[in-house]
């Protein structure tokens, strides 16, 4: 199987481009930040707070999150709900950034990233991915941006969706979103020393798919060679 792992901070363009550059090469796009943000949501709904590790641990017992397929569109499910609609918002992007710093959470979700990987081509996004979740991907990417274009992408797809926030809040959520990922003890976020940086804030989706395509392909051709 041919793995891709494309990690990189929040609001790079990560899952657009990589839904994208999948369905191109006809692999299968794997969106792990929804398993996160599924967790956080249910966190949230059940009025735990997200810095209580001890809390959101003794949480997972009674949950069961996974990864299903409609056509290729990724949907997720927590206890058997399709929940896919309910995991983009700043709420719960917050949350998927408190709980995702918890080491067992992440234990959690761990074999299900890999267990997709060894059955499909895939191109899987994340944090992680190129680190810890498939060390071995054949391709590694990390999608960056800076902070400003990267609230400014997030800013107006949250206005597309009718949700009225201003752009200084979408900043600093972003900024510290990343604090967090950067910093955390357990797999923080961190470019794979055998990735290739792919800096989209001059380039627009097209470009940006380009540019991952590129990559991919001379791989897939260096491979059959
Ligand atoms: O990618 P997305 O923005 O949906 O991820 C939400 C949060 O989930 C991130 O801010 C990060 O804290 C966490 N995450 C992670 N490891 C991954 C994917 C996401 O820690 N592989």
């Amino acid at each position: 199987m041919f793995a891709v792992a494309i990690d990189g901070p929040a609001g790079a363009g990560k899952s657009t481009i990589s839904r994208a550059a999948a369905k191109e090469i006809g692999f299968l796009y794997v969106d792990t930040g929804a398993l996160y943000r599924a967790v956080a949501y249910d966190i949230l709904k059940n009025r735990i707070d997200p810095t209580d590790q001890k809390a959101v641990c003794e949480r997972l017992s009674a949950i069961e999150v996974h990864f299903g397929y409609e056509g290729k569109e990724q949907q997720v499910y927590l206890n058997k709900e399709n929940v896919t609609d309910k995991l983009r918002t700043p709420q719960v992007s917050a949350a998927a950034s408190l709980v995702s710093a918890i080491g067992p959470v992440r234990q959690f979700l761990f074999s299900q990233q890999q267990d997709i990987a060894r059955e499909n081509n895939i191109i899987m996004d994340g944090r992680d991915i190129g680190t810890v979740v498939l060390p071995n991907a054949q391709v590694k990417i990390y999608l960056t941006a800076t902070t400003e274009e990267r609230a400014r992408r997030r800013f107006d797809e949250l206005w597309k969706k009718g949700e009225s926030v201003s752009f200084q809040a979408v900043l600093s959520d972003l900024i510290k979103r990343d604090e967090n990922d950067m910093n955390r003890k357990v797999s923080p976020l961190r470019q794979a020393p055998d990735a290739i940086v792919v800096d989209t804030s001059k380039m627009d989706l097209a470009q940006s798919v380009q540019a991952i395509l590129t990559i991919i392909k001379k791989k897939i051709g260096q491979g059959t060679k």
